[in-house]
């Protein structure tokens, strides 16, 4: 069938046998096209009519197609849903062509190959990552499987390569959010440590070592991958670049022009932040997405804490949020310098206002590279860089070492915004195709071009007056249109006195269009003059461009310094207006928060309605077990601590009045299945599986959250586990632990274990109703207020009035007997002796001091036998005087 084809189909043919995984956007002039299965998948997920096309002999062919100017929109939708464009362009213009026009794949647009700004959100960097391990996946995540890294954000430029993630390479992963996996083919059907990005499997060669190393060399124009600090013991770490840099070149090759050098990354030098923890804390996307703070601001951490101005800031700092930092010298320099802006409010104005008319000089640069930027993008980098020198002027009086440094190292660019300057116009326009990009005075050629053209241009219009003179028409113009070109127009009522050389043009409903040999001569020059200035513009644009494409690295550089210095101020600012202090970061083991409030949940209602709270875990109170009712704000309190921990190792300061807190290697956060909201399909194995990579991975510098662990199953199982996890914390790992849970059993917990303690967020009971007071306090809660919570909730009266009363029998009927509790289950009443009892046998208990005194040899058979019914009936509660009737005491005497 292919061999009756026309030869346009041939051409498509060709093109999609080499891109078999992508739909193939086909330019054919206005549209790009798709044809068969891409026709009927993309007319499918784009809402397109599907039509046909002849195709000459054979049969027609299924046709979708897009308008080019929509492209954009297009492709974001397409990407979108998880799907890659291989784009097919005309390579010459129709009019040159002998022939077919020639066509080819220029670029292969997939989720993590994207460049242009519709498909990009500018807070945030968009990750291409491969991923490469030599035993492969599935050896189990901490198998030692030699996990290593490369990512690259194609639209920035920046590469990033973790040679050996080990253990951590979900929370490795997790902080770069890869937009796509790259992955070797071998892979396919094999879990991979991380969910949600979409995968791309390559042929396993390309993450050979040699293949992968005479690629990393031949990209970066180096003789050896030492200069970029790969050791030895980092051959991990080249195989995964080498194969990102091939898969690059194949679907987005004008990338590569602007690739940074590889920054290595080692674990150890940033915080590993879990997904659950990154999730539960709400750091970047909203438990429930619904819910925005003021603004519209997503009621996320980063939404909160983001005062940046520029793009490339915005995301420093979100990647900064994902990497909190574990030594404390880089945390202690960045203090410094928020500290040197919180209270030098005059430069750290000045800064902002320097900052803000900076656009996104990563992407701009990015753009110049790839040949893909618009004049009037240039005039944005023009005026970007022009505000550089004031910023490093703002500095001059800075003082602590990073804002110094930072001053150091800002190259100005003086030199290639003069060039820019030189060349652009003040007003580029947003098209190179509208002319006037090119400053006039730069081209000597062009200028006398354009004074062609405006030679003609102005005799053209002077032809008016002197036609209405020789035809006596008064109200004859000279006009122009896109289709007819210049022309002399007279209303019907003049026809009569057309001179004989009007040649008729065009007829209007109430007039004629005309030319003359003279105008058409005019009009040739102009029209002629105009294509030169549109080629010779263009070649005076192209030469800019590469001239500023010679200095992306320089752009790079200096924009990743304007990044830092506004993270930096947008820190500072943020303390000021939020009222945040410096925390006392240590390398002890204390952490000691005073007046801390939760940084998210503060905004969310007027300042003086949040109610500060201190939180203090040290060495001999390291373990603090939270009780309270439902809606207390246990979970708002835990979630504090660990906000507050995690903006001080951002080196950001902190919602409180004062702090002292240590260098946490880990903060984990775990919340309780029924509890969390994130996945509603969240079971209790899952809940089980991250407490048990807390146990494992947790140390004594960490900081455990745990919100209602042990939720989601039934009670006693959920109080076991719950104990059991705490008393491992606290005696073998030794981390510092807050734990929220309504189960008052655990409170019990800090009569056996030294170091845990006993909290509650408080509450004020007045007759039925409660008050939640927010406060914390020593001691644990005594009672759920289940009840009085649901009556605040709105459950109708006499629901809440019937469950008062089962609650009240429930409650008799446990501390009478204890037997209700086995049999209601979850229905947990007032903390009698007797619930201790049933639980956690209290040593003391006259049960097991009966069994401590008894000697199984010394006693016969039948005594036995009596013996155990007599227990029983003792543990069951039937025999209140079971201690009178004791058969050992009585039967002793006898058998000696
Ligand atoms: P719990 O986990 O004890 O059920 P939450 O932590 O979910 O309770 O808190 C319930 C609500 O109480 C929160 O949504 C918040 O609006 C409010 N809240 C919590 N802590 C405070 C506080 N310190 N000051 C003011 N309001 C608070
Ligand atoms: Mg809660």
């Amino acid at each position: 069938m292919a061999g009756t084809d026309t030869p346009l189909m041939q051409q498509w043919r060709e093109a999609k046998a080499r891109h078999p995984d992508a739909l193939v956007f086909f330019r054919v002039g206005d549209f790009y096209e798709m044809f068969y299965e891409d026709a009927e998948e993309g007319a499918r997920l784009l809402g397109l009519t599907l039509t046909s096309r002849n195709n000459g002999a054979a049969a027609a062919v299924p046709l979708a197609g897009v308008p080019v100017r929509a492209r954009d929109e297009y492709l974001e939708r397409l990407v979108r849903l998880g799907r890659r464009v291989a784009v097919c362009e005309q390579m010459e213009e129709a009019s040159e062509a002998k022939g077919l026009v020639r066509r080819e794949v220029v670029e292969t647009i997939t989720p993590g190959a994207v460049l242009s700004d519709a498909l990009l959100s500018d807070r945030r960097n968009n990750f291409l990552v491969a991923l490469w391990a030599a035993n492969g996946p599935g050896a189990g995540a901490g198998a030692g499987s030699g996990w290593a890294i490369a990512a690259v954000d194609a639209s920035t430029g920046e590469v990033v390569v973790i040679p050996d993630a080990g253990e951590g390479i979900e929370a490795e992963l997790a902080k770069l959010e890869p937009a796509e996996l790259l992955v070797p083919a071998s892979w396919e059907g094999r879990a991979l440590p991380i969910e949600g990005a979409s995968v791309t499997h390559r042929p396993d060669w390309l993450f050979d070592l040699s293949h992968a190393q005479g690629e990393v060399l031949r990209r970066y124009h180096v003789h050896s991958p030492v200069g970029f600090g790969f050791e030895s013991a980092d051959a991990a770490g080249l195989c995964a670049l080498g194969a990102l840099l091939t898969y690059l070149a194949e679907v987005q090759p004008v990338a590569l022009r602007s690739l940074r050098p590889p920054r290595i990354e080692r674990p150890g030098e940033s915080m590993a932040l879990d997904e659950m923890t990154r999730r539960n804390l709400e750091l970047t996307e909203p438990l429930r997405p619904d819910l925005t703070g003021p603004d519209a601001r997503p009621s996320t951490l980063l939404g909160v804490i983001d005062e940046t101005v520029t793009p490339m800031g915005a995301r420093l700092l979100r990647r900064w949020l994902l990497a909190p930092l574990v030594v404390p010298e880089p945390i202690w320099r960045r203090q410094e310098a928020v500290a040197e802006l919180v209270d030098g409010a005059p430069t750290r104005r000045a800064l902002r206002a320097e900052l803000k008319p900076i656009r996104d000089l990563e992407r701009l640069a990015g753009k110049v590279a790839a040949g893909r930027v618009t004049p009037r993008e240039v005039g944005a980098l023009r005026a970007s860089l022009a505000q550089l020198p004031a910023l490093r002027d703002a500095l001059t009086e800075a003082a602590s070492p990073l804002l110094a440094a930072l001053r150091d190292a800002l190259d100005p660019l003086d030199d290639v915004r003069a060039r820019i300057e030189r060349a652009l116009a003040d007003e580029p326009p947003a098209t190179l195709g509208d002319g006037g990009a090119i400053r006039q005075g730069w081209d000597a050629e062009l200028d006398e071009l354009r004074g062609m053209r405006d030679g003609a241009v102005d005799f053209i219009a002077g032809l008016q007056t002197r036609e209405r003179e020789r035809t006596g028409i008064p109200s004859l113009k000279v006009g122009f249109n896109r289709v007819f070109g210049y022309y002399l127009e007279v209303t019907r009522a003049h026809s009569a006195k057309v001179p004989d050389d009007y040649v008729r043009k065009q007829t209007l409903a109430n007039g004629e269009r005309y030319f003359t040999p003279e105008l058409k001569q005019w009009e040739e020059k102009v029209l002629g003059a105009e294509e030169r200035i549109a080629t010779r513009e263009a070649a005076l644009f192209a030469e800019l461009r590469q001239s500023i494409a010679l200095e992306v690295g320089r752009i790079q550089a200096s924009a990743d310094r304007v990044a830092q210095l506004d993270v930096l101020v947008g820190l500072a600012e943020l303390a000021e207006r939020r009222g945040y202090v410096c925390p006392d970061v240590h390398t002890g083991y204390a952490l000691d928060i005073r007046g801390g409030r939760h940084p998210v949940v503060e905004t969310m209602m007027q300042r003086e309605d949040f109610i500060p709270n201190d939180v203090v875990l040290a060495e001999d109170a390291r373990v603090m077990i939270l009780t309270g009712p439902n809606m207390a704000g246990k979970s708002t309190l835990l979630r504090q601590v660990g906000l507050i921990q995690l903006l001080a190792q951002v080196g950001s300061f902190v919602p409180a009045t004062r702090a002292k807190l240590p260098v946490a290697d880990r903060i984990f956060t775990r919340v309780g299945a029924s509890d969390n909201l994130v996945r509603g399909q969240s079971t209790f194995m899952v809940e089980m599986n991250e407490t048990a990579s807390i146990l494992h991975g947790a140390t004594q510098q960490s900081l455990v959250l745990l919100d209602e662990i042990g939720r989601g199953t039934a009670t006693f199982d959920g109080v076991s586990i719950a104990w059991a996890v705490t008393e491992h914390l606290h005696e073998r790992v030794r981390a510092k632990v807050v734990f929220a849970t309504h189960y008052h059993e655990l409170t019990q917990l800090a009569d056996q274990l030294d170091a845990v303690v006993n909290f509650n967020v408080s509450i004020r009971e007045s007759g039925d109703d409660i008050v939640f007071l927010r406060r914390l306090e020593p001691g644990g809660a005594d009672r759920s207020y289940g009840i009085e919570v649901g009556r605040l909730a709105g459950l109708p009266r006499d629901v809440v009035a019937r469950a008062r009363e089962i609650l009240a029998e429930l409650e008799g009927a446990h501390t009478a007997g204890g037997r209700g509790l086995g049999r209601v289950g979850a229905r947990r009443p007032a903390a009698a002796a007797t619930d201790q009892l049933m639980l956690f046998p209290a040593a003391d208990s006259a049960l097991v001091r009966r069994l401590r005194e008894l000697d199984p040899n010394r006693i016969t058979p039948l005594e036995a036998i009596a013996l155990l019914a007599s227990l029983r009936a003792e543990a069951v509660g039937d025999s209140p005087s079971a201690s009178e009737r004791n058969p050992v005491d009585g039967a002793s005497g006898e058998t000696r």
